[in-house]
């Protein structure tokens, strides 16, 4: 294992945070055009679960490196987000948004494809494998010519250089209260699927653009933005990316974390990135559904909330979710399912102000439009 640490822009006097990249398997740098995973974990700085996964990875891939099973470099930033891991007020930990500017943590990351587009521009051939090395390449170096003038810019220039050229990219995440989920683009389905049967993924939410450029989106969706520039090239969908939300923020502890880090670990065997027999491919809990057919459930106004659906529950349209009670006049109101589907996520906390997501539900029709993602 061979360690970096990327310092990131000073954001105040007497302050300096680092990224830390572990780094196992062949060296990139002296093996170029070989094949990479990037996993980073807790870029929402106070979702934990992603950092004993990440832990149970480091010994994992540790113990595979010494046995020659690696195939590929495997590149693990366990902490992914130390300005966020800092940050509590009041004995609240504040891990999504950055607080001197109130950004969310997976949001903005920057569009290399018109930058990539330019440095490969004349250069692409007709052989798919030698496009792929030279735009894995240009997206490196686009990457780390981007201008980060505030600590958060560079913590999301460090990453995306970190994982630009990988082929496979996690993004390890969870929600308040929630089953084993996943998101990803449509395009590159087919490839998630195997993980999403080797995490148990209760839900697949797909979607080709879901708005304000999220991490993963950021890593893989170069690679059809070309494929549209330059149609008469052969270019792969070079980066599979997908944002694992591993169950609820309190469901940490060791058998999950060795369960995922061991699915993980078979998905990227799966992908021929590990020298191990491929582990039986369980079935699909569940088939994808569109990101856009996923139905937030809505407090229409402030109250506390008694959940009358349970998570995994399978919900039809009409059935009761919630209840939001305003405890000075008794009002309820019951909040329903308006679509069929697997009840995939719950707020945690109990008090709801008007217009509060509380609950999600991934219906198969897509309904929504514009920006699909939680704020
Ligand atoms: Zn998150």
């Amino acid at each position: 294992m061979r360690t970096q640490r990327h310092p990131l822009l000073s954001s105040t006097i007497g302050t300096q945070r680092d990224i830390v990249s572990l780094h196992f398997g062949p060296d990139g740098r002296e093996h170029p055009g070989g094949r990479k995973a990037y996993i980073q974990a807790a870029l929402h700085a106070d979702e934990p679960p992603g950092l004993l996964v990440a832990t149970k990875l480091r010994e994992r891939l540790g113990i595979l490196e010494a046995e020659g099973k690696l195939k590929a470099e495997i590149v693990l930033v366990p902490v992914a987000n130390p300005i966020g891991l800092a940050q509590w007020i009041d004995h609240s930990h504040i891990g999504r948004f950055e607080l001197r500017q109130g950004d969310n943590f997976n949001r903005h990351y920057p569009d290399l494809a018109a930058a990539v587009a330019a440095k490969v521009e004349g250069k692409l051939a007709s052989d798919e494998g030698k496009n792929a090395a030279l735009i894995r390449r240009a997206l490196v170096e686009s990457a780390a010519e981007v201008h980060a003038v505030n600590e958060l810019e560079s913590l999301r220039k460090t990453l995306l250089t970190l994982a630009a050229d990988a082929e496979i990219a996690l993004d390890l995440h969870c929600d308040s209260e929630a089953l084993m989920h996943l998101y990803t683009a449509t395009p590159v389905w087919e490839r998630v699927e195997p993980l999403a049967r080797y995490l148990g993924a209760a839900a697949s939410l797909l979607e080709t653009t879901s708005g304000d450029y999220p991490f993963d989106e950021a890593c893989s969706r170069t690679w059809w933005q070309l494929r549209e520039q330059f149609p008469d090239r052969p270019i792969p969908l070079g980066c599979i990316s997908v944002t694992v939300e591993l169950r609820g923020a309190t469901d940490v502890d060791h058998a999950l974390a060795d369960m995922d880090a061991g699915a993980i670990i078979a998905y990227l065997t799966h992908q021929g990135l590990i020298d191990l027999p491929v582990p039986r491919l369980p079935g699909l809990i569940a088939p994808a559904t569109p990101l856009a057919g996923s139905e937030p459930i809505v407090a229409p106004h402030s109250g506390v909330v008694a959940f009358r659906a349970t998570l995994g529950q399978v919900m039809h349209a009409g059935d009761p979710v919630a209840d939001v009670i305003d405890p000075l006049t008794g009002t309820t109101t019951t909040l329903k399912a308006t679509t069929g589907g697997i009840l995939y996520a719950r707020e945690n906390r109990r008090f709801a102000y008007a217009g509060m997501r509380l609950a999600k539900i991934a219906g198969a029709t897509a309904f929504r439009s514009g920006k699909l993602l939680s704020e």
